[in-house]
């Protein structure tokens, strides 16, 4: 089923999420959801909170950018109670984007390597270091675990020149193609 994906200035973006219990019976089936609305709106990741949910998990599928990184191994997968517990390597810029927040891409500052434990939809444990364009996306999704934003990350003064876009999508001005919800 596809969700409507919550925009910018829904107050559950805000929120920190969740932890989840693993033993819920109803996640196998939001996981399927979350990687249908993912894969309708061409997304190459979808948390929790951007579905209306406050929980700590997010899906990924980085298969799109093999297309331009041909080394790229793509990656499908969800995590579930994921801790990034360190970010290291270099500091790469990046222009992301941002199913909640539509037509907005601004280069971000991240770092190249996390480690990160977490939970896969299958209920297996990983504890591991990811690099390239996976920790870019997982370091963007994990911040939306957090009550975060990309545009948090931007500079003071890029984040006045995007305040009015961001106050529009805030006030229903802005309507991409996939179902969303204020
Ligand atoms: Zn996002």
């Amino acid at each position: 089923m596809i969700l409507p994906i919550v925009l910018y200035g829904n107050p559950v973006l805000r929120k920190t999420a969740a932890e989840i219990d693993l033993k819920d019976e109803s996640l196998k089936t939001f996981i399927t959801d979350m990687f249908e609305t993912m894969y309708h709106a061409e997304g190459v990741g979808l948390a929790a909170p951007q579905v209306g949910k406050s929980m700590r998990v997010f899906v990924v599928d980085s298969a799109p950018y093999k297309e331009i990184y041909p080394d790229h191994e793509p990656f499908k997968g969800a995590f579930i109670n994921p801790t990034i517990t360190d970010r290291f390597g270099e500091d790469v810029p990046f222009a992301e984007g941002c199913l909640s927040l539509p037509k907005i891409n601004e280069d971000v500052i991240r770092k190249s390597d996390i480690h990160i434990t977490y939970y896969d939809e299958k209920g297996e444990y990983h504890d591991c270091d990811i690099n390239g364009i996976l920790a870019r996306i997982i370091q963007h999704e994990y911040d939306h675990l957090e009550g975060k934003v990309f545009t948090d990350n931007l500079s003071q003064i890029k984040k006045m020149v995007l305040k009015r876009q961001l106050n529009d999508i805030a006030s229903g001005k802005v309507h991409p193609a996939y179902k969303t919800k204020k």
